[in-house]
Order: C-alpha cells, then sequence, then structure tokens
C-alpha cells in the first residue's frame, strides 16, 4: 500500500490544500477524503509525486464526515463521473464509504446542487450518482483489496477515524478529532498513524501528541495544520502534500 498525501491544511487554510489522501490499493485507487477543488488538488499532488493518476481512475471514495474542509469536492467529482466523463453510460457510479450518520446526510448536503430541481428531469437522487457503502464500527470492511475499520470520534458532527490494511501494514487516520486516549489507542494498531492536530475543542493540541509514549510518538505523522502551525514546538513531523506514505 502506498498512500500519497494530497493535503495538510486545515479548514480554513490559505497556503495548502485541505487534509486528504490517494491510496494505492491492491486493486486499484481509494481516494481518503474529497475536499473541494478536488480535480486540481489531485492534478498538483499527484504531478509532485509522480503518479500517473486522472480523475476517472478512482471510484471508491472514503469519507471521515461531512465537513466542507473534507466533503466539499463531492459535488465536483459526482457530477464530472455523472455528465463529463466519456464512458457511453457504461461506467459504474462511484462507491463511497462512509459511517451510516454520514450516509442519512449526505444527500441533504448535496441535493441543492445536485437534486435538478430546475430542470424538467425527474429529481435526482444520491444514488444517481454515487453508490452508498456502510462503515459500522466494529465491522471489517473490503475496499480494493484494503480492509477498512472505522471509529467514531468526538468532533462536533458525526466522525470517523480509521484503520486500513493491506493484509501486511496498516495505516491509522484519526479523522477530525479532539484528543482521546481510547481513540489513540485504537490507532496504535496501526504502522503509520496521520493524527491531525488543531485547536481544542474540535481538534487535538499539538502538546497532548507530545506527550504521548515515544513508542507511539514514532508512529505519528502530522496533518490538519494551521498554516501558522510552529513545527519547533514538536518533534513529531508534520506531512507534506505530494509526500508519499510506503507502508
Ligand atoms: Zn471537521
Amino acid at each position: 500500500m502506498r498512500v500519497l498525501i494530497l493535503g495538510i491544511g486545515d479548514a480554513f487554510t490559505r497556503s495548502h490544500f485541505n487534509t486528504s489522501a490517494l491510496i494505492q490499493a491492491p486493486q486499484g485507487y481509494v481516494l481518503l477524503d474529497c475536499p473541494a477543488l478536488i480535480h486540481r488538488v489531485l492534478r498538483e499532488s499527484t504531478g509532485r509525486a509522480g503518479w500517473d493518476v486522472q480523475l476517472d481512475d478512482i471510484q471508491d471514495i472514503i469519507i471521515t464526515h461531512l465537513h466542507g474542509d473534507h466533503c466539499g469536492g463531492l459535488e465536483a467529482f459526482g457530477f464530472w463521473q455523472a455528465h463529463v466523463r466519456q464512458c457511453d453510460g457504461t461506467c459504474a457510479r462511484p462507491r463511497i464509504h462512509t459511517s451510516r450518520a454520514s450516509a442519512e446526510r449526505m444527500w441533504e448536503r448535496l441535493a441543492p446542487a445536485m437534486d435538478r430541481a430546475g430542470t424538467a428531469k425527474p429529481l435526482a437522487t444520491l444514488h444517481d450518482y454515487f453508490d452508498m457503502h456502510i462503515l459500522e464500527p466494529g465491522a471489517k470492511a473490503e475496499v480494493l483489496g484494503l480492509t477498512v475499520q472505522c471509529r467514531c470520534t468526538r468532533h462536533p458532527i458525526p466522525t470517523i477515524g480509521l484503520l486500513i490494511s493491506d493484509g501486511r501494514t496498516t495505516l491509522g487516520w484519526s479523522g477530525d478529532t479532539p484528543f482521546e486516549q481510547e481513540h489513540i489507542e485504537w490507532l496504535s494498531q496501526a504502522d503509520v498513524i496521520v493524527h491531525e492536530s488543531g485547536s481544542a475543542p474540535a481538534h487535538t493540541p499539538i502538546e497532548q501528541l507530545n506527550a504521548l509514549p515515544k513508542a507511539l510518538r514514532a508512529k505519528i505523522r502530522l496533518v490538519h495544520l494551521p498554516d501558522d502551525f510552529d513545527d519547533s514546538q514538536t518533534a513529531l513531523r508534520p506531512l507534506r502534500e505530494g509526500e508519499v506514505l510506503a507502508l
């Protein structure tokens, strides 16, 4: 499994893309969150890494939660796949893998832009654009040869962290979360943990990650950082956009 970091910024970044990644799985590519400007995000970060991956190559998206910096690109992704991509109607709909709570509210978020209410056509539904797959806490899902497990965090809206394994190695992805001991212990099963950092109460102050045991800190790389993040305040290393984690 290889993990290309597409963005490391927080919701308010002016210098980066929002936190997201593209996973090269055994059977294809999996997008991990889908921020705004997804077409540009993909082009620039894959270009930096030397990966030749187009939006057409991506059929699977894991969504951690419905804040715009994590799902704001779904409209452009869905429209591209449904209306722009040249596939003569034979393309499968992209698959979204997310929590039940996020799946239940997703169309509420997308419908005002995507339901075709202003046309003579029948109203579109979420399922005209996406094939929905539910990630249940405590269960294992299979996504393109990866085993995906989720855990709910204490972010202000339903949000999941992830353990993603190819059978040899495991990636831990915190999702947006305040610091929570049980969450970091769950993530510690992974070989590499990509953890967010930001201001409480919705996010994890860097001081709390600095206080973790050394062996755990050695696994952690940082994302979802404010533009003025001072990396001299921690020995933990921020990820870079275009960086590839080879697990
Ligand atoms: Zn969030």
